[in-house]
């Protein structure tokens, strides 16, 4: 089946319609953002809202810019400004060098990064990247905005924190330490460009040449993007030699729920999970 079901489309022009519209049509209505997830899903007839309500033209919710020790982001930005942005390229490189690796142009061209967020999809890029940056997300609902951490907000496959009247509008990144890198590593399925396994990892090195904090995260292999915490622990206070990175990265998969499909089996996700977060790590030492 390659039409959708049939459905009424809203188009919201700011978050207060896009919320009302979502408080009117309850469980039957979805926002649409890019649409280069729920479209698909929708297709497939995997998701069959009644009513489609397009943020997608809401005015001013598409933007990178340097607030007070902090780089906000607006949720409707897509992947092509995100990839261009000298911000980004500046603070967090693996942002621009993670959205250069999803899918092709015309998906990027489309595709945001709060639809990936929201999405929450395990093979998504954008996840495990925020998760690694401790980013904070921001939502707009009936009751007002909450302020959600990204390491309380994936809560498993394609499930988040957002309540269903919300509305992902902001993500904030905190300007990192000095001596702080980050990288960005994938072993994508060919055809899609989606995760088979992938690290983002943010590594800072302490004056003494050891490493003074680590926040990693997997993505593709597992059924959620995590937290690589038994990597992190093994870095930290480590000196960063090629040795000691080799290590702490043969922990990446341990503690994770591993998938296994026709595009790789467990026991190899779990061996990329070691391989992308070791190349991860020392790039991030490149730039740290
Ligand atoms: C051929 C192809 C290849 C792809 N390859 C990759 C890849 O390599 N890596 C990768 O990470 N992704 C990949 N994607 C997915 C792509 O990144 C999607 O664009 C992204 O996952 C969703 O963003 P979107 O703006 O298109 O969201 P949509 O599809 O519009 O929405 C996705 C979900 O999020 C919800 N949503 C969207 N925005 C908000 C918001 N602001 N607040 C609350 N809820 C919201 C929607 O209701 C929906 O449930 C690929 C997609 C295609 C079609």
């Amino acid at each position: 089946m390659s039409v959708p079901a049939a459905f009424d489309y809203h188009r919201a022009n700011t978050v207060d319609e896009a919320i009302a519209l979502l408080k009117e049509y309850g469980d039957e209505a979805k926002v649409l953002a890019g649409g280069h997830s729920l479209i698909p899903a929708m297709k497939l007839r995997l998701s069959q809202p009644g009513h489609l309500i397009d943020i997608g033209r809401i005015a001013g919710l598409s933007y990178i810019r340097e607030e007070n020790g902090v780089i906000a982001i607006g949720a409707l930005t897509n992947y092509t400004v995100l990839e261009r942005s000298d911000l980004l390229k500046r603070y967090f490189p693996l942002i621009p060098e993670g959205t250069a690796l999803i899918g092709d142009q015309q998906v990027r061209n489309r595709g945001t990064i709060g639809g990936s967020l929201a999405h929450s999809d395990p093979a998504s890029d954008m996840p495990g990247i925020i998760l690694a940056l401790k980013g904070e997300l921001v939502t707009q609902g009936p009751n007002g905005k909450r302020t959600i951490k990204a390491d309380d907000f994936f809560i498993g496959t394609f499930t988040t924190a957002l309540e269903p009247e919300e509305i992902l509008t902001e993500i904030r990144l905190a300007i990192p330490a000095a001596h702080t890198g980050s990288a960005y590593e994938k072993l994508a399925n060919k055809a899609s460009h989606y995760a088979i396994a992938g690290c983002a990892a943010v590594i800072t090195r302490g004056d003494d040449g050891t490493c003074s904090a680590a926040s990693l995260a997997i993505t593709g292999a597992a059924m959620q993007t995590t937290r690589a915490s038994a990597t992190e622990a093994a870095l930290v206070g480590k000196k960063l030699d090629e040795a000691a990175v080799t290590e702490a990265a043969s922990h990446a998969a341990e503690g994770l729920e591993i998938v296994s499909d026709i595009h790789g089996s467990k026991e190899y996700r779990a061996q990329m999970c070691a391989v992308v977060a070791k190349r991860a790590i020392l790039r991030a030492l490149e730039r740290a």
